[in-house]
């Protein structure tokens, strides 16, 4: 820097510096210019404060402006443009006032950056002083003042005047058309945008983009793709923003063939190094549940390496998030939290761990998401050992009492089936958060301990928490679930006339879970009938499951009738309605029942359980023959069955679906994947020690039976969390009072 002895080439530098972004050459510059003695030369301090606003600096850019002996409107408005370019619109305004009451007058560069500013905050009243204080000053407005004029009130829904400002323009441009449309698609107006678009005489990117993203925004993702092929036949090259809305529109639609087709496109045009479009990409491919195809995206990402200096690499790689020094990765951050929550989301608890770990393994910043995604991943397949290895990393990063990782770490430990541990995190936080207290008491709620549940909501509405609609949904099925009824009917009550809260229809079916359950069949009739909202599938479902727990078969029918005229595709209520017809020994109607099942071309979901043992999960099916240990799991679970027998259990055949040979469903029963995986469990872990299996459907009624009686036989405590809820088998009981 020797060489940088005269104020021009200094300018320049600085100037360099900041559309490079490399502030760590910007500070040197700032300390060469100290040490030379120009520090005083105002044209340079100017320059200064401009390289770090370019640098997104705000802080250094505030002690510089600090610093200034002198600030003329040219300092002024550029700390006001940093403050609203950086989302700090607050900050921008302020300093306006402050400007003025040192007695700097604004210019029209002043007024366009508070313009946005208040356009930012979506604050009209400040947006409307602004511009009759622009009438009076009698200022030459030019079209960035009118764009941001536009754009204001099309933000803060006054489109009317927004398109007046627009019609009275003597020469808008594309921002001032694209603003119009932007506005136009933000206030609902589909057809005047679309109007608009057709009218103006140069479409750019920013008009496509403008077209595609205000029909997502609409939710009319159909009609936003449309837009995408004439683009391309206009000679409009896609930019990373149209690829990014473009591959949002098809995750939205969970459209694989549409996304993997933009793929194609991101490949041939180059943008496939593009750190966003990637993240796009993998958020794309996890939401249709194709998690392998991101992964894929996500590992030519890892493993790409930026071999070429930052400056080359950044001309090379348009846009600025793949903006990236030589030798890392164009993943970041967001690219591993994608993947690991792609893996959570599809229920592969295991690889979000690994992943996880190979992330700090390798360095890369974690903020509060991979942690809370990581948490997620192993509640949805309820692996303990591997969640608890996760909290001490918490601990160490110093997260452990955000408020959403607090969330997660309750919501694992409970959904892992160890409510104490739940509790234990939830105890630690600083309880001022409605989604925290809604995961311990839903968490209570799901292990059968309404009691608890109750005392925890009665405790947040004394923290002065207000309820949300999902915490009445917590409360309501620990109601259902422990058959208090008239507690249940005082929440429901209270959900709207203390709370303000419209019940929605889950709420609807926790009640007619709850009267029905407890054998209060017709009054459950009867309050769907008086129900304000029409029922649906699941409210017949509820219904219907209460008739077969007591056997109103009557009842059942009607509600079944109801219940398939919603063509539902949830294959657990055609089993219910098959199930009734088989236990009334109506053979007849349970096959036809399962005709209709075929008909509408719904598979009966395979039932499946896991346990995890020593850091890995042991995945069982019926009757399955495929774990290494199979002979020693078979040869134990006969053993245990002659011994249950000896004290008194009777396999309840009733619980296999199909007519088949009397002591062939014995078979069956003997070796549904529940009992796979607890005969596997009994075999290899301590005695005593507590056995904690998942199913993925409900628990058959005959296991439920055989488990209490194992529990008692092998003196451990075995904890069963199926799709509904948590079991507590222990000592020949269940926690659910074998209602369920
Ligand atoms: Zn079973
Ligand atoms: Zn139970």
């Amino acid at each position: 820097m020797k060489f940088l002895r005269d104020s021009y080439s200094l300018t320049r530098f600085l100037k360099n510096c900041g559309s490079a972004g490399s502030v760590e050459e910007g500070k040197n510059a700032h300390a060469h210019i100290i040490k030379v003695g120009f520090q005083q030369h105002f044209f340079l301090q100017n320059n200064i404060l401009h390289m770090y606003i370019k640098c997104r600096k705000m802080e250094f850019a505030r002690q510089m402006f600090d610093k200034m002996s002198q600030r003329d409107v040219v300092t002024w408005t550029s700390l006001i443009t940093g403050y609203t370019h950086n989302g700090h619109h607050e900050e921008a305004l302020q300093h306006f006032e402050q400007m003025q009451s040192e007695g700097v007058l604004p210019n029209k560069f002043t007024f366009a950056s508070v313009l946005k500013a208040c356009a930012g905050l979506t604050d009209l009243e400040r947006g409307k002083e602004i511009q009759d204080q622009i009438r009076k000053m009698e200022i030459e407005v030019d079209v960035a003042v009118e764009n941001a004029l536009i754009d204001l009130h099309a933000k803060c829904g006054n489109i009317e005047d927004a398109r007046q400002i627009y019609d009275k323009m003597f020469n808008p441009d594309k921002f001032s058309w694209n603003a119009m449309i932007a506005g136009y698609f933000g206030n609902g107006r589909l057809e005047e945008a679309k109007k608009l678009f057709y009218e103006i005489p140069e479409k750019d990117v920013v008009s496509w983009n403008a077209m595609i993203a205000g029909y997502a925004q609409n939710g009319m993702n159909e009609k936003a793709l449309q837009f995408v092929f004439p683009m391309r036949s206009a000679g409009i090259r896609m930019d990373q923003y149209s690829l990014c809305i473009t591959i949002g529109v098809c995750s939205a639609m969970g459209d694989l063939g549409k996304g993997k087709q933009v793929h194609g496109h991101v490949f041939r045009t180059g943008f496939d190094l593009n750190g966003v479009v990637g993240n796009a990409l993998v958020n794309m491919y996890s939401k249709c549940r194709s998690v392998d195809a991101a992964r894929l995206v996500f590992d030519r990402m890892t493993n790409f390496r930026f071999g070429l200096p930052t400056r080359m690499a950044v001309g090379f790689f348009r846009g600025e998030a793949s903006k990236t020094h030589s030798g890392e990765s164009i993943a970041n951050t967001v690219s591993w939290n994608a993947m690991i929550s792609g893996y959570a989301q599809d229920d592969q608890g295991e690889e979000a761990v690994k992943l996880f770990r190979r992330m700090l393994r390798e360095g890369v910043k974690v903020d509060l998401f991979p942690y809370a995604s990581t948490l997620k991943a192993c509640a949805s397949i309820a692996i303990l050992e591997q969640g608890k290895q996760v909290h001490p990393h918490i601990i160490k990063s110093g997260n452990e009492m955000a408020a959403f990782v607090g969330s997660s770490l309750v919501d694992m430990y409970a959904k892992c089936g160890s409510i104490d541990d739940a509790r234990k995190a939830f105890d630690k936080q600083s309880k001022n958060d409605v989604v925290l207290w809604t995961t311990i008491i839903t968490g209570y709620a799901q292990h059968g301990l309404g009691h608890q549940a109750i005392e925890l909501f009665q405790q947040m509405l004394q923290a002065g928490i207000k309820p949300n609609a999902i915490s009445f949904l917590g409360i309501l099925f620990a109601c259902s679930h422990c058959g208090l009824i008239d507690e249940g009917h005082h929440y429901f009550d209270s959900m709207s006339q203390e709370n303000g809260l419209i019940p929605e229809i889950e709420h609807y079916v926790c009640m007619v879970d709850l009267l029905g359950r407890s054998g209060r069949l017709d009054e459950a009739e009867e309050f769907i009938k008086k129900m304000p909202v029409k029922p649906n599938g699941a409210i017949w479902g509820a219904l219907l499951g209460a008739c077969r727990m007591h056997g109103n078969i009557e009842m059942g029918r009607r509600a079944a009738e109801c219940l398939l005229d919603f063509r539902s595709q949830d294959t657990g209520l055609y089993i219910l309605l098959s199930n009734l017809y088989s236990t009334a020994g109506r053979w007849a109607d349970a096959a036809k029942v399962r005709k209709m099942m075929e008909y509408r071309n719904l598979k009966k979901k395979p039932g499946y359980s896991w346990i995890e043992v020593r850091d890995k999960v042991h995945l069982f099916t019926v009757g399955d023959r495929s774990h290494p240990q199979t002979e020693e799991i078979y040869t134990f679970l006969e053993k245990l069955s002659m011994e249950m027998k000896q004290v008194g259990y009777v396999p309840d055949k009733n619980f296999v679906l199909h007519d088949v040979e009397e002591e062939q469903k014995e078979f069956l029963l003997g070796h549904h994947s529940e009992k796979l995986a607890i005969g596997f469990g009994l075999i290899s872990t301590p005695s005593g020690s507590t056995l904690r299996i998942t199913k993925n459907l409900r628990v058959c009624g005959d296991c439920h039976i055989a488990i209490k009686f194992i529990s008692k036989l092998v003196c451990r405590e075995i904890v069963l969390r199926d799709n509904r809820r948590f079991h507590h088998f222990k000592d020949g009981k269940c926690s659910c009072g074998d209602y369920w």
